[in-house]
């Protein structure tokens, strides 16, 4: 009796344990968001599994229900479907595919499985269906944004390069000329202190618009940043010569841009043009010859085009004689570091500082690096000053962390040209050392435009100087190329995510798509993030929420000199 009662126990342990486990099957089938279908070879009947109502609205019992399957996606899927799913027997084998549903607009991947038994004969069938929409929207989002400029739809600054870059090889082998223009609005931060950003923004929008019309197979436009565009001409002559084009936009210009609320906006721009072959041959050259002459437009008074020749260039240098200004600058120590704290987000405690030049002109006038480092990048004189920067750099943090005892980390911007100098990193050594800083305690910047011109070899530096401890930070990331599966193979630590994302991550919903995707998989890469431009509290709000590892801005701080850091960290060390 005694050993009945045990065996009836045994059992109904047995059973419960089983259903329990069935249950918990069924569970995780159901809440994967995939659905399966299974099939067996030896009923030769079909079972739907788990979600299967997300995807269709019927189930499949037989092999007639199939065709109402292959009736739900769209046509070009058709076929490649049948194919996968009903592989002939002889060549059975695991196959997947991704197709869009014609109704949901789902993008599902299909995958079959065939289970065999000893014999080698397929058994059970299990396919398997996962909504992958997610995924495919942010892979197109990142395509598209490796291309083109969030704001303006025109092509970004990288790209534009690369399409110039083509413009000109072809330009090569035809004997053809390439005209870049370079264009610039006046005022603009007028513009912006007076109606707000977001009408600066809509102004640079409807501007762009505007430009996008010129576009052609020989014509190229692209929006670089701010109020920045540049127009690539291939053999610049009638309806696309350069005149006709800067006459067209005059024209438009002589109407107000009306914003949607309503403001009439009058614009004026300064237009700067260089030609290959006569200005440049390489590229980045060129643009900065145009650029160069624009700044030369401005000085004559704005609202202007300045066409590149050489003796415009002597002439225009001689007068502002930046780079004689520059020179005697280093000697007189008119160049000051200010320094722009970062913070990690989720305890606001400072993470390390940005080292931003200053430059003090004769009136005493601070002028913006984004200004005379271009031309100093031009002149060769940013060899000089990135040197004197890291010097001075790592002075005032040895000074810090003699003064406190608080992990910090320098950040130090390097430009192309720097990087290039075959002593470049025996010199960033040597002054590490002179000042007892540490590698781990150095970043280094880059912006992907380093990467452009020569990619394998700066690739090989920048791991030569991560071996060494030294961090890698990607600069003004989404502004360029950006493409994932580029920065897989990037010896990088840290990316920092652009100002322009910021400036409309509330107001933009696709901007927030964008920006979470880009967090969510930089952390998956392994990257540490820092969000640049933060300037309100509802951004810093958001980014935490997003977990975004840092943010750097106006918000939290601005750049500063030397004596402010020293009060910041004091404040952290309290
Ligand atoms: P960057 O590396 O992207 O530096 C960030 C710039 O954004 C700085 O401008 C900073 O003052 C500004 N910024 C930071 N937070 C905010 C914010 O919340 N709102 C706004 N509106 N702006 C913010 P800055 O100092 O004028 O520098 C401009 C660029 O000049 C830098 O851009 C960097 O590319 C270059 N640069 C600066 N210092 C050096 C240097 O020592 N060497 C080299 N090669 N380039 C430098
Ligand atoms: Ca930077
Ligand atoms: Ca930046």
């Amino acid at each position: 009796m005694d050993e009945l009662k045990y065996q009836i126990d045994l059992l109904s342990a047995m059973n419960e344990k089983l259903s329990s486990e069935e249950k918990m099957l069924r569970l995780i089938c159901e809440t994967s968001n995939n659905a399966f279908l299974y099939y067996s070879f030896e009923s030769q009947k079909f079972q739907t599994v788990a979600n299967w109502d997300h995807f269709f609205g019927f189930t499949v019992r037989d092999v007639h229900d199939m065709n109402r399957l292959y009736d739900c996606v769209e046509e070009q899927y058709v076929i490649p479907l049948r194919e996968v799913l009903f592989i002939e027997e002889q060549k059975l084998q695991n196959q997947s595919l991704e197709v869009r549903l014609k109704d949901k607009r789902i993008c599902v991947e299909v995958e079959v499985n065939v289970v065999y038994d000893e014999q080698g004969e397929p058994t059970d069938k299990i396919i398997r269906f996962k909504d992958v929409t997610k995924l495919v929207a942010q892979n197109d989002e990142l395509t598209y944004m490796a291309y083109y400029d969030m704001l303006t739809g025109l092509y970004n600054r990288n790209y534009f390069v690369r399409l110039v870059g083509e413009m000109i090889r072809k330009a090569e082998s035809a004997n053809a000329a390439v005209a870049i223009m370079f264009v610039d609005f006046d005022d603009f931060r007028r513009i912006n202190d007076g109606m707000g950003l977001i009408a600066g923004d809509e102004l640079v929008q409807l501007f762009g618009q505007f430009l996008s019309d010129l576009m052609s197979d020989n014509v190229v436009v692209s929006h670089f940043n701010s109020d920045i565009y540049c127009i690539g001409i291939y053999d610049p002559c009638g309806a696309r010569s350069v005149n006709t084009i800067y006459r067209t936009i005059s024209e438009r210009l002589k109407q107000p841009f009306i914003l949607s609320g309503g403001q009439e906006i009058m614009l004026t721009i300064s237009v700067g043009v260089a030609e290959y072959p006569e200005a440049a041959t390489g590229t980045l050259e060129l643009i900065n010859c145009a650029e160069i002459v624009m700044f030369k437009a401005k000085n004559m008074g704005k609202n202007n085009v300045v066409y590149y020749e050489g003796a415009i260039l002597d002439d225009f240098l001689k007068k502002v004689s930046i780079e004689n200004k520059l020179k005697d600058a280093i000697f007189e120590q008119n160049f000051i570091m200010y320094y722009q704290p970062q913070f990690h987000t989720a305890d606001r405690r400072l993470r390390g500082v940005e080292a931003l030049i200053r430059w003090k002109d004769d009136n005493g006038r601070m002028v913006s690096p984004a200004v005379f480092i271009p031309i100093a990048e031009k002149n060769g004189a940013i060899i000089p000053i990135g040197t004197w920067v890291i010097e001075e750099s790592l002075r005032a943090f040895s000074e810090w962390k003699r003064k406190y005892a608080y992990p910090l980390i320098i950040s130090l911007n390097i430009s192309a040209i720097q990087y290039r100098q075959p002593e470049f990193i025996d010199g960033l050594l040597r002054l590490m050392k002179k000042y007892g800083v540490e590698a781990a305690e150095v970043e280094l910047e880059i912006t992907e435009s380093v990467l452009i011109d020569d990619f394998a070899e700066v690739t090989r530096k920048l791991a030569v100087l991560k071996d060494l401890g030294i961090k890698i930070s990607l600069d003004d990331f989404g502004t360029g190329y950006s493409s994932l599966s580029y920065l897989k193979g990037l010896p990088i630590d840290t990316l920092k995510i652009d100002k322009s994302f910021i400036d409309t991550v509330i107001t933009d919903e696709n901007t927030r798509i964008i920006t979470e995707s880009i967090i969510y998989m930089v952390k998956k890469l392994g990257y540490e993030t820092i969000a640049e431009g933060v300037e309100t509290e509802e951004q810093y709000r958001y980014l935490n929420e997003i977990s975004c590892d840092n943010i750097q801005g106006f918000y939290l701080g601005k750049p500063m000199p030397s004596e402010q850091i020293e009060s910041l960290l004091a404040d952290m060390t309290a």
